[in-house]
């Protein structure tokens, strides 16, 4: 067993009066966690406890998040889109957004740029990979096209996703990602990691056992973990 921390990266590539403390750490606070997660590690010690960050893929901005992530030896970066254009698809309070798209349009962007998120070569996980569907906005039209699109380039870029069980926690009522999206990470050798986005102490390894069933049931035999961006094979 390991646990890994991986609190979300701060908003830099926003303009200061848009950035929100209560989804991401402030400027002033990564070298402090880093610190905080290296205490962790000598306390726990041998108990692996794992140094990790989640980054937000803002197209254009590849570079400069770069020099950012290269400042610390993290042991894993999780990418994850969370804003298209600059709106927060996933914050409820901006939910009115949904009411602007087409909702097949609006997965085939989000789908793109998951994809292109992982073809940057920055991160070695991609966070909740259908994030999209959190308020259970799902289009009618066939949407496994677009799945498949981001899988062929997530596998093509070597970069894992991560089952997320927060899924359960929110409107569309079931992990991240979907069992179709996870069968077809199954096919093209995606690995996956476990993540329970827990924010909370008493959270963390919500349902993983339901997820292990999940993945499973997608034909998965193993998950992977990370030290120092090394994979670790787990048997599940
Ligand atoms: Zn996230």
């Amino acid at each position: 067993m390991e646990m890994g921390f991986a609190d979300h990266i701060p908003m830099y590539f926003f303009p200061p009066e848009e950035r929100d403390c209560s989804i991401a750490m402030g400027e002033e606070e990564l070298p402090s966690y880093a610190e905080r997660v290296r205490e962790l590690q000598k306390r726990y010690h041998p108990f692996p406890v794992r140094f990790g960050i989640e980054a937000d893929y803002t197209p254009g901005m590849e570079q400069e998040l770069s020099n950012i992530l290269g400042q610390y030896d993290f042991d894993y970066v999780l990418g994850s889109v969370h804003y298209l254009d600059g709106w927060g698809f996933d914050n409820s309070s901006h939910k009115g957004g949904y009411d602007k798209w087409a909702l097949y349009e609006l997965y085939e962007f989000y789908f793109s740029l998951l994809g292109r998120a992982a073809a940057s070569g920055m991160f070695d996980t991609m966070a909740h990979p259908d994030l999209i569907k959190k308020f259970g906005f799902k289009p009618d039209g066939d949407i496994i096209p677009l799945y498949e699109e981001a899988v062929r380039t997530i596998a093509g870029a070597g970069v894992c996703v991560e089952i997320n069980t927060a899924g359960f926690r929110v409107p569309a009522a079931e992990v991240y990602p979907n069992m179709e999206f996870l069968k077809l990470c199954c096919r093209y050798r995606v690995p996956v990691t476990l993540g329970s986005d827990a924010h909370k102490p008493d959270l963390v390894g919500y349902r993983f056992s339901d997820a292990l069933s999940l993945l499973r049931e997608a034909g998965y035999t193993e998950i992977v973990t990370f030290n120092r961006k090394n994979k670790n094979y787990i048997r599940i």
